[in-house]
């Protein structure tokens, strides 16, 4: 794969004046990667607005932290990443045999399955992250994914824009009165819970932990996985990628689904068989999917292809698909998410390079054996 690197340096505004050097201020270097236009805009107003510009200098790299772009972390005293970049046991050690200065990975995300934690730790490298920044964007863009679907926006779409006003083959369905399934019900899945109560919808819930409280006081209903799937008009899945969610929903789990259900996924794209996604759409089992993760998905998600052939045969026939949508990891996408973001980012170097305990739901150490994060 040709390795492409494009880098934007920021220095502080500041210059380094006499007082900021008999504090004997440390400018700390991080670079950040897979870093697009609205990462740079919010890390510097985020800088800005934590007083860090004499303590962090951010160099942004367009490119992904991989194998093939590991060796700019040279000089640097920490890296900044997103939810597609690699930092398994291969470029953990690549890091620390080129770079022993780097203690600390910045994860721009929740999610921390792209991290080799155990590796991590051997090199004493921190890694921590962003827990929470807003679950209201998730969970309102699997709510609109499921309406798009649901309604052949993305069919109507071009029709108008074509001049084409044909109703044929736009029917949908009344959301009022029907079952949602909620695989997973943290932050971003009890967010839609709220919404699909607000729309009219009976709401079935599984969780590995399941808050019955919130049942009870909200009119939701916890059930078994196998009840959620027979039982649910639309499956929406906002549980974490783990070991033993990995392939959640498989060919067996999708052949246990309703005849014309509609499934979303919004979590992570490992919790889907993709290739047993494919096969159930073309038996004609779902009336659709929509999916804001692909498990193969940092091949190409967040990068424009349009001018190249795609080798993802099953990525391909995914999006070819008449009552597919696919989005590209998107769902976090608002100003609100990308602002805290930033500032818990920015907020975790400060801290860790000031010596001072990171926040303890921000800081990620290796799990028990028991249960490895994929
Ligand atoms: P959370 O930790 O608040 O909630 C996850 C819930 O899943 C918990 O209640 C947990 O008990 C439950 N769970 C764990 N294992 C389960 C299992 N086997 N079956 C059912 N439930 C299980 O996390 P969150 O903030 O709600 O985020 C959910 C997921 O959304 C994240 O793990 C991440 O993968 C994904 N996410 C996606 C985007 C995006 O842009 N597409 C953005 C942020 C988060």
């Amino acid at each position: 794969m040709r390795v492409r690197i494009f880098c934007k340096t920021l220095k502080s505004n500041k210059k380094l004046g006499n007082s900021v050097q008999s504090r004997k201020m440390t400018l700390h270097k991080i670079l950040v990667f897979d870093s697009k236009s609205y990462d740079e805009k919010t890390l510097k107003l985020a800088l800005k607005a934590l007083n860090g510009q004499d303590k962090l200098r951010f160099t942004f790299l367009e490119s992904k932290l991989t194998e093939e772009t590991v060796d700019e972390v040279q000089g640097y005293d920490g890296v900044c990443v997103f939810v597609n970049d690699v930092v398994n046991t291969h470029v953990l050690d690549a890091i620390h045999k080129k770079s022993d200065t780097i203690k600390i990975v910045a994860l721009r995300s929740a999610g921390f399955n792209h991290v080799d934690l155990e590796t991590a730790e051997k090199y004493n490298i921190k890694v921590c992250r962003v827990p929470r920044y807003s679950p209201y964007a998730v969970a309102e863009h699997s709510v609109a994914l499921l309406l798009s679907l649901n309604r052949n926006m993305h069919h109507a779409f071009f029709r108008t824009k074509q001049h084409n006003f044909s109703l044929d083959g736009l029917v949908g369905i009344d959301l009022f009165g029907k079952t949602v399934g909620i695989i997973g019900t943290g932050g971003i899945g009890m967010c839609a819970i709220n919404i699909f109560l607000g729309f009219g919808c009976k709401v079935l819930a599984y969780d590995v932990f399941p808050n019955e409280k919130a049942a009870k006081e909200k009119g939701y209903v916890y059930t078994t996985m196998d009840e959620l799937l027979r039982q649910s008009d639309i499956v929406s899945i906002y549980a974490p990628l783990l070991d033993s969610t990995y392939h959640l929903i498989n060919k067996e789990a999708l052949d246990k689904m309703k005849q014309g259900a509609m499934l979303i996924n919004t979590s992570r794209g490992g919790l889907v068989d993709a290739k047993a996604l494919v096969e159930c759409l073309k038996s004609g089992k779902l009336r659709g999917a929509a999916l804001d993760v692909y498990e193969n998905e940092k091949e190409y998600f967040f990068n424009d292809y349009s001018q190249q052939v795609m080798e993802d045969d099953t990525l391909a026939r995914l999006i070819s698909m008449p009552n597919t949508i696919v989005t590209s990891h998107q769902a976090f996408l608002t100003e609100e998410a990308l602002k805290n973001i930033a500032e818990t980012t920015v907020q975790n170097l400060l801290d860790f390079f000031d010596g001072k305990p990171l926040n303890e739901n921000n800081e990620v150490k290796a799990p028990p054996k028991t249960e490895q994060k994929k």
